[in-house]
């Protein structure tokens, strides 16, 4: 056991909570501190998922990834920013007041993961968890500088983390490199009975940056109306450095983008709707007041409790899954998502991965983006991996107005290596 010294966070806001020290052990992390999304349970340690009615909530169990990260000898530093529950792409909607981007404190580090991009990209840690719905690792990641990785869907179980959208999350590594990405991986990866969802893969890999004869796709929606044409030069520059590498660039449709967005805020405001009704404070929340009746508790708690925009989707989700409407909105949804999983799978015929922007411009600045609809909007290159189920990687590609720019690589399911691979080519290609 070693004890390790980490800077504190009087700069950024990346933490909710940290620790006083970090125990690190033997084992493939041995030495290095880790921070954890707030909304990941650590057993005994403050875990609020950034929302008032959390506060204080010190869960009686560890996530089965806090279980593997201890295991494997890291010290957790503490427990990260983010937006509420997970619903942002920003970090603003935090009850605990936003992050701020390192490399631009003016400017937000992206969302939901924001903490943990930011405390990596800060160099206050070396590696941090984060969660994915719909972008939430790859977007700060992207706006932080750093390499951010959702898993294939099933690969890394989600028991513990506190659910907002289950069928569309994954819990993911967060890193400067894509190596320490590789690395995390492959203690995160694996079989969990206790996640009904979990999917028996292992991931062992030596990142290989020989990319030789690959086949790249790039589909044309992913240069589109929306994406700032200075954010798309960068990202064209960074696919054609893995053309020089040997890959083959093979332009691409994907028609189904035009429905992925509407797809995915259907699906995820009901999902959390339903997920979201256990806070009531019964069981979680600050207790009730036992002179009022359960009606009118439950309705105090929750409106003290949840900000903003936690109740918005709320009450988006709950119209959606209401009688009469269900068909209207929920299974069309689902229809739409059936058809951009059908686009990757045709795609992924001809290509061997997928490659664009993770993001349709750089980072905004603190407080520029009020309109609920265009911040939604600026998710839309993120979110079909989630509604496929596939790999996604962000991984550092240049500025564009002197602000960071990702590059976002996809694969096929479970074929979390290849996607690595590609980053890790591309991350050897512009340190050269
Ligand atoms: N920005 C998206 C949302 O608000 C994605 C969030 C996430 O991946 N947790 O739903």
């Amino acid at each position: 056991m070693a004890t390790l010294t980490f800077t504190r966070d009087d700069r950024y806001n990346a933490f909710i909570t940290m620790l006083d020290n970090a125990e690190t052990g033997p084992g493939k992390l041995s030495g290095i501190g880790i921070a954890i999304k707030d909304n990941i349970s650590t057993r005994g340690i403050q875990t609020t998922c950034a929302s008032r009615i959390l506060e204080g909530y010190l869960p009686p169990y560890d996530a089965h990834v806090v279980t593997l990260v201890k295991k494997a000898g890291a010290g957790i530093v503490g427990k990260t920013n983010m937006d509420e529950f997970g619903m942002g792409t920003t970090t603003e909607n935090s009850a605990f007041g936003p992050t701020k981007n390192p490399a631009d404190t003016s400017r937000v580090p992206g969302g939901s993961s924001g903490g943990s991009a930011a405390a990596v990209a800060s160099g206050m840690v070396r590696m941090a968890l984060g969660t994915d719905t719909g972008g939430s690792i790859r977007c700060p990641a992207a706006f932080c500088g750093i390499v951010g990785h959702k898993p294939t869907y099933g690969r890394v179980s989600r028991y513990g983390l506190v659910a907002y959208a289950n069928s569309l999350e994954q819990i993911g590594p967060m890193a400067r490199t894509v190596s320490d990405i590789s690395l995390l991986m492959e203690v995160l990866t694996g079989y969990d009975p206790r996640d009904s969802t979990s999917v028996n893969c292992p991931y062992a890999h030596i990142p290989d940056p020989d990319i030789r004869g690959l086949k790249i796709g790039v589909p044309e929606e992913y240069f589109g109306e929306g994406v700032d044409p200075r954010v798309a030069s960068v990202v064209w520059d960074g696919i054609s450095l893995l053309e020089r590498k040997g890959a083959d660039i093979i332009t691409c449709r994907m028609p189904s983008m035009a429905y992925a967005l509407a797809a995915y805020y259907v699906t995820c405001t009901s999902e959390a709707s339903s997920n979201l009704a256990r806070f009531d404070g019964v069981r979680y929340g600050p207790p009730a007041d036992t002179r009022q009746t359960w009606h009118e508790s439950f309705q105090e708690r929750r409106r003290d409790g949840f900000g903003t925009e936690v109740k918005r989707r709320i009450m988006l989700g709950t119209f959606a899954l209401s009688s009469g409407y269900y068909g209207k909105y929920y299974a069309k949804a689902q229809a739409a998502r059936q058809q951009v999983r059908n686009d990757f799978l045709r795609l992924f015929r001809e290509v061997d991965v997928i490659a664009g922007p993770t993001m349709p411009t750089v980072a905004f600045r603190i407080g520029e983006k009020t309109d609920p609809l265009s911040m939604y909007l600026s998710d839309i290159l993120t979110v079909p991996a989630n509604l496929a189920g596939i790999p996604a990687i962000s991984v550092p590609c240049g500025t564009s107005e002197g602000l960071p720019v990702g590059l976002q690589i996809m694969g096929p399911h479970f074929r979390d290596e290849r996607v690595i691979d590609v980053a890790y080519a591309f991350e050897q290609g512009v340190s050269r």
